[in-house]
């Protein structure tokens, strides 16, 4: 008959040979008996929370990479705008209103001879014009302006959403408008004579249906749309 014993751990009573003295794992001192299942179990809980351990080690590394992998994308893909940004401010003043995605406008002053300085009732006439033509007749007035036929500067809209307060962009979208405009400006909209001399280059420009002049304070207090009334229609 094997002598008997109490199992520190189970207190199940177990044959004496089947006992293994361990550290105690709570107080890291006093040694324990213990039996061999519990001995066993203990070994397996043991091992098994390592591996884990491990996994959840490798899983948190594995995240830590993708994070890094993402960081580095997002950071080319800003890059590579940065560049594609300064690129096309580069060939701006050449381009074509549609070509132009980053930038809201493209302007153009004039090269010769001399105008007057804006004053407070400074406008422009608005041309607007759809995709498939405005290319051309900005080029055409852009050349207009720089050799000095028509007022101090000009400028057109581009593929950019900037060119608008957001609300007036979502309107204008949600009616299918798809225009570009072409501000002309003159230095006063009460120089009626001016306002309608550069009216008339436009009209020789190809621009004949009735276009509509707007003061920049307008402009300036967010008008758009219905919210004016236009100084001119010619
Ligand atoms: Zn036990």
């Amino acid at each position: 008959m094997a002598e008997k014993k109490i199992c520190e751990q189970c207190h199940d009573e177990k044959d004496i040979d089947l006992f293994r003295k361990v550290t105690n794992q709570y107080t890291g001192v006093h040694p324990m008996s213990i039996c061999k299942e519990c001995y066993n179990r203990n070994n397996e809980d043991r091992k098994r929370r390592q591996e884990e351990e491990w996994q959840q080690n490798a899983e948190e590394r594995k995240q830590r990479q993708a994070y890094q992998q993402q960081s580095e994308e997002r950071e080319a893909v800003r890059a590579a705008r940065k560049a594609a940004w300064e690129a096309e401010e580069r060939r701006l003043p050449e381009s074509n209103p549609t070509e132009v995605t980053y930038h809201a406008w493209i302007y153009a002053i004039r090269k010769q001879g001399s105008y007057p300085e804006p004053t407070e009732r400074s406008g422009k006439w608005l041309i607007f014009l759809s995709a498939q033509s405005i290319d051309r007749y900005w080029a055409k007035i852009k050349e207009a302006v720089e050799q000095g036929q028509l007022g101090e500067q000009t400028k057109v809209s581009t593929r950019s959403p900037a060119s608008m307060p957001p609300e007036v962009r979502r309107k204008k979208e949600e009616r299918g408008d798809t225009r570009f405009v072409v501000c002309v400006y003159t230095y006063d909209y009460a120089d009626e004579a001016d306002v309608m001399r550069v009216r008339q280059v436009l009209k020789e420009l190809g621009i004949q249906r009735e276009i509509i002049y707007k003061a920049d304070a307008d402009t300036r207090a967010g008008s758009y749309g219905a919210d004016y009334t236009p100084k001119y229609r010619a």
